[in-house]
C-alpha cells in the first residue's frame, strides 16, 4: 500500500527506456523523443515508405507510387514500425495505454507544424474500426490519436461522417492483391465534403490499401486532398 502510494507519487518513467523520468504532461522521455521520433529526410511524400538516400532533385515518390499513384495525397508517419515503436503501438491497443495515444497526436501534430504545406483548414478523421473490433477491444485507438492531434493542432475533429460499412477479415493474414479485394467497399461517408482538406489518422499503415480505400470514400464525397497521418509505416 505504501509502496504503490510513494510509486505513484515519483515521476512517471519514460514507456520507451524506463530509465529517464517522463517527460512533463508525456509518457516518454526527451532522449527517447529525439532518439526514436525524429523526422526522417528521405520518405516517399505519397505513401511515407523510406527512400533509399534521395537523389538530389528527384521527385521524392517511390517507385510503387510512380507507377500507381495512391487515391491518397500525401502520409506523414512519426516512425518505421521496428522496436520500440512497434511495442509501444501494441501497449497502446492490446492494453489500454491511452496515454500512448496522447503521446502520438502531439508527436503528429509537432510534426506537422514543421511542414509548410500541411493544410490549417483540414479536419481531422479518425479511420474507423469494425463494430466487432470495437467490441472487443472497448475503444478505437484511432479516434483518441486523432482527438489528440486535433486538440493540440487546433483542428477540427470529425468522427460521424467517416463509416465503415462493412466487416472485413484481419489484413495481416493477406497477400497485397487480396488486402485490397477484402477493404473494397468496406468505408463510405455521410453528407458531403466539398472541396475540404482531410487528414486521416491511423496506427499502423501495412501496404496502404486500406488508407487506399478510405481515400476513394472521402474523394467520392468531395474531399480535395487526403492526407495521411500515421504513428507508423511498416518498413
Ligand atoms: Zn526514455
Ligand atoms: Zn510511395
Amino acid at each position: 500500500m505504501l509502496r504503490s502510494l510513494a510509486y505513484r507519487m515519483l515521476p512517471p518513467q519514460c514507456v520507451v527506456c524506463e530509465l529517464h523520468a517522463a517527460a512533463p504532461a508525456t509518457s516518454i522521455c526527451a532522449q527517447c523523443e529525439t532518439d526514436f521520433f525524429a523526422p526522417d529526410a528521405a520518405r516517399c511524400e505519397c505513401c511515407a515508405i523510406r527512400l533509399p538516400v534521395a537523389q538530389p532533385g528527384a521527385q521524392r515518390m517511390c517507385g510503387r507510387c510512380l507507377t500507381a499513384q495512391p487515391l491518397f495525397d500525401a502520409t506523414t508517419t512519426l516512425a518505421d514500425y521496428v522496436s520500440p515503436v512497434d511495442g509501444m503501438v501494441r501497449a497502446m491497443k492490446f492494453t489500454a495505454r491511452l496515454d500512448l495515444a496522447d503521446l502520438f497526436g502531439r508527436l503528429i501534430a509537432g510534426r506537422l507544424s514543421a511542414l509548410p504545406s500541411a493544410s490549417t483548414q483540414a479536419i481531422v478523421v479518425p479511420v474507423p474500426l469494425a463494430f466487432e473490433r470495437v467490441r472487443q477491444r472497448g475503444f478505437n485507438q484511432s479516434i483518441h490519436i486523432a482527438r489528440a492531434f486535433a486538440r493540440a493542432s487546433g483542428r477540427r475533429l470529425v468522427i460521424d461522417q467517416l463509416l465503415r460499412i462493412r466487416h472485413t477479415p484481419p489484413q495481416l493474414s493477406l497477400a497485397l492483391k487480396e488486402r485490397r479485394r477484402n477493404v473494397r467497399g468496406a468505408f463510405a461517408v455521410e453528407g458531403k465534403l466539398d472541396g475540404q482538406n482531410v487528414f486521416v489518422v491511423d496506427d499502423v499503415m501495412t501496404t496502404g490499401s486500406t488508407l487506399d480505400e478510405v481515400a476513394r470514400a472521402l474523394k467520392q464525397a468531395g474531399a480535395a486532398h487526403v492526407h495521411n497521418l500515421i504513428v507508423a509505416r511498416t518498413p
